[in-house]
């Protein structure tokens, strides 16, 4: 599948992670809109938000916060071009001040 976040879970493609567990990516936007801007992503190509994975995505924002000891931030779901989602593989933006 031609996903970049697909290639960057698989390391086809290089980017700056910041963290890794067994389902999650968490890695640092190559076109940062704050001081601190991760993208969290399911690893398994995920189009439409389920019910179980906002919980915890935000719950690994939580741990990304307190990792980079930031206690300022926004966390920005775009759905829909519309919106600004330029990426069908579904994330969240961290956006730490
Ligand atoms: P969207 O606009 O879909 O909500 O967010 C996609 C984000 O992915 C954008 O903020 C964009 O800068 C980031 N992005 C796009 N391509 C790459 C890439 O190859 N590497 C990284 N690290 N970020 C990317
Ligand atoms: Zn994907």
């Amino acid at each position: 599948m031609d996903c970049i976040f697909c290639k960057i879970v698989k390391k086809e493609i290089d980017a700056k992670i910041a963290f890794e567990e067994k389902d999650f990516l968490v890695f640092f936007d190559i076109k940062p809109k704050a001081p601190l801007h991760l993208l969290i992503i399911p690893k398994k190509h995920t189009e439409k938000i389920t019910k179980e994975l906002p919980g915890k995505m935000i719950m690994l924002a939580v741990k990304m916060a307190k990792k980079f000891k930031v206690e300022n931030y926004r966390l920005q779901f775009n759905i829909g071009k519309k919106a600004g989602q330029e990426i069908d593989h579904l994330h969240l933006h961290f956006l730490g001040f």
